[in-house]
């Protein structure tokens, strides 16, 4: 859970209204000046065990940092994502681009063994479906039947 800084600051006749979002771990004992990702106000904010101890107060300095997210929920929830330089802080903690969310397609186990995980399965398959008790392989991929065979003739297959 975080904290948050609804930014009422009046620009111009209209009220700012963005919430800057006081990420947990940056912030839960924390003393300094952070701004405001739409306005760009700074306020100065005391925090001890996520607490809001003192503060939000308007101060008329640099801010330290900046908040990681902000939006404008009274306006369809247009936001500020991680990284905006100025109005938001990078986000570090992104997973590594090797993870692009597309899972790895394993034709043989950890002993050389088959696996029904390999695709494409033929459409009479049917939807989500893996041929319970008639797993044909060498009918259905006869290419991984083929390397199967490499495996066996070379003793990468094991029991155990
Ligand atoms: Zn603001």
């Amino acid at each position: 859970m975080c904290d948050i800084i609804w930014c009422k600051k009046e620009i111009n006749g209209k009220k700012c209204n963005t919430v800057n979002y006081l990420d947990p771990y940056c912030f839960w004992n924390w003393e300094g000046k952070v701004n405001c990702a739409e306005c760009k106000t700074v306020y100065y904010i005391h925090m001890i065990q996520g607490f809001m101890y003192r503060g939000p107060k308007e101060v008329n300095e640099k801010p330290d940092t900046s908040p990681l997210y902000a939006d404008k929920p009274l306006e369809g929830y247009r936001n500020y994502l991680p990284g905006i330089e100025g109005r938001t802080r990078p986000y570090q903690c992104l997973p590594r681009d090797i993870y692009l969310g597309v899972a790895d397609m394993v034709k043989f186990s950890a002993r050389g063994r088959p696996v029904r995980g390999w695709r494409p399965q033929p459409p009479s398959a049917g939807i989500a479906g893996s041929f319970g008790f008639e797993w044909d392989i060498q009918k259905l991929t006869p290419e991984v039947w083929e390397e199967y065979q490499q495996k066996l003739a070379k003793g990468e297959v094991s029991e155990w």
